[in-house]
């Protein structure tokens, strides 16, 4: 096969290419069943096989605790926006540290369902810089602190999760990992709850991930729909309703495909390194800048500006000609942004930084 363009898109983004030849090889018949994955019923023994799998592997390859319940829904982040409180606020106060859109969005959507308190926001920066735990306002009572620890847009991670109990806070904490599940450990200790939608790191779009601690099941609001309340689909192995089947298929290659990897640690330290190399040479140029913290960079997604932004399309037309896909910036920042997630091999990073390389000088 030629080599395919790198793809740099925020989401759903690229794949795995030895998990999307799998799939093409398992299309019409899976394992010789003689029916697609897509064909099946999600209650034969060949999907429950997938399914468990699929499940074993994430939960090894993220080590989550046993007394965490794993469940594969639907609606993405932004269904699990309503979800979250629907289930886990009580109709009380919970918390919100706003680090850019995507927690704002889910700061907004928890208002029809809880008291949203607003304990930090990085709005002031421009949404470049994480606010210090030690500066959060965090209400007493509060049913839990929501943060999303990887903010897709403005490409702002948080490298370290807080540990609420040193604030004095017993809330759980509950984190939209959405943009960078899979791509470094989480602290479990550290989390009552993590939700993200799989289109980025883990698959097609259509599956959600929720990792719940099991005290945290049990207290959706009446009003919560039953294939949204937490227990019901862990009651029933994600499958109150039918879960996106073919969309869990592909998130268990990805699993396996991880695995042969080596895994979560190994994913990490290719991550810091493909980094390394993009925000470095992002900083020795005085032709392109990255406008935030260098303590709260995001690994996955790295916004970045051409100083002269009227080159900008001069710029995208470039790097499609070079097979360097999808870098337009998200149209709230403006700007370019290069989405490396997992798939993205560190030979897709040396060929962008390459090309910035070769544009500024073509520039000059
Ligand atoms: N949270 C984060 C961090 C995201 O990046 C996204 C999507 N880009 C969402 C939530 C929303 O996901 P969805 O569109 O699947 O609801």
């Amino acid at each position: 096969m030629t080599q395919r363009p790198y793809n740099f898109s925020a989401g759903p983004a690229a794949m795995p290419e030895a998990v999307l030849a799998q799939a093409a090889a398992e299309m019409l018949d899976w394992h010789g069943c003689g029916m697609g994955v897509m064909e099946m019923s999600h209650r034969g023994k060949e999907f429950i096989s997938i399914y468990e799998q699929a499940e074993a592997d994430l939960r090894e390859l993220l080590a989550v605790p046993p007394e965490f319940k794993i469940l594969f829904m639907q609606g993405g982040g932004l269904a699990e926006n309503a979800i979250v409180p629907l289930n886990l606020s009580r109709g009380g106060t919970v918390d919100f540290v706003v680090s850019g859109s995507w927690s704002q969005k889910s700061a907004k959507e928890a208002q029809r369902y809880a008291t949203a308190n607003i304990a930090a926001s990085g709005q002031a920066s421009g949404f470049t810089a994480l606010p210090a735990p030690a500066s959060w306002q965090l209400s007493a009572g509060a049913q839990y602190l929501h943060l999303c620890s990887n903010e897709t847009i403005h490409g702002i991670e948080f490298h370290e999760l807080p540990d609420l109990k040193a604030l004095g806070c017993d809330a759980p904490l509950v984190i939209d990992f959405s943009s960078h599940v899979l791509s470094r450990p989480v602290d479990w200790s550290r989390v009552g709850l993590a939700f993200g939608g799989a289109q980025k790191n883990v698959g097609p779009a259509g599956v959600t991930l929720v990792i719940v601690r099991e005290d945290l099941l049990g207290h959706a609001l009446p009003a919560c729909p039953s294939a949204f309340d937490y227990q019901t689909v862990a009651d029933n192995q994600s499958m109150f309703n039918t879960p996106p089947t073919y969309a869990i298929y592909m998130a268990g290659l990805t699993f396996q495909w991880l695995k042969q990897q080596g895994g979560v640690a190994a994913m990490e330290r290719c991550n810091i390194a493909k980094a390394e190399l993009l925000y470095g040479y992002l900083d020795r140029s005085a032709f392109y800048v990255n406008k935030v913290d260098p303590a709260a960079r995001s690994r996955m997604n790295v916004p970045f500006f051409l100083r002269d932004e009227s080159r900008n399309q001069a710029f995208l037309d470039g790097a499609k000609a070079r097979g360097l896909l999808q870098l337009k910036g998200h149209k709230s920042v403006g700007g370019m942004r290069a989405s490396i997630y997992n798939a993205m091999p560190i030979e897709g990073v040396q060929a962008l930084v390459d090309y910035l390389k070769d544009f500024e000088k073509e520039q000059a």
